[in-house]
């Protein structure tokens, strides 16, 4: 699903509109695959003055386990996305602008690149997550468990009880 971009190029103060919803059976991030949505993509090519330029906002969910405590957790996406467009490459210090070789922008494989980018390092199911006890295994976030009170001393459960909230 190339888009054809010969009218855009040729044609000064012109825009295209573009609206897709792109299916990617094989995201992955951090070398896990990813079970995700369908990509909403919404947004327009247009050429100011001779400036060609494609902005979009891209919109999905994804699903993976937390990295603390390996609940599946889902986040949504909403992104907005600008790139340069230009047929061939005159100043080639700039990683901004993408090449569109024979008028054709292969929208497709940008859109997913652009998102793997965007991807956060860290997948969590909330910003507090407690994660897993180390010892047992009980998901803190369900509840607590015996482990940490044997090990702590009671100096330091008393900064614990200072520190919690
Ligand atoms: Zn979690
Ligand atoms: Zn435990």
């Amino acid at each position: 699903m190339p888009l054809e971009l010969n009218d855009i190029f040729v044609t000064p103060d012109s825009s295209l509109a573009v609206d897709e919803c792109f299916v990617y059976d094989d995201l992955s991030a951090e070398g896990e695959q990813l079970s995700a949505t369908p990509v909403r993509v919404k947004g327009q090519v247009s050429n100011s003055g001779g400036l060609v330029e494609l902005r979009y906002t891209a919109e999905f969910s994804y699903s993976k386990p937390c990295d603390r405590c390996l609940v599946m957790a889902e986040k949504s996406v909403k992104q907005n996305f600008v790139h340069t467009l230009a047929l061939s490459a005159e100043n080639e210090d700039n990683d901004d602008i993408i090449i569109v070789a024979g008028y054709t922008l292969d929208l497709f494989s940008l859109v997913r690149d652009d998102i793997l980018l965007e991807m956060p390092f860290k997948h969590l199911c909330s910003e507090n997550c407690r994660g897993l006890c180390p010892t047992c295994g009980q998901n803190l976030n369900e509840g607590s468990c015996d482990c940490k009170k044997e090990a702590v001393d009671p100096r330091m459960a008393v900064l614990d009880e200072l520190f919690s909230d």
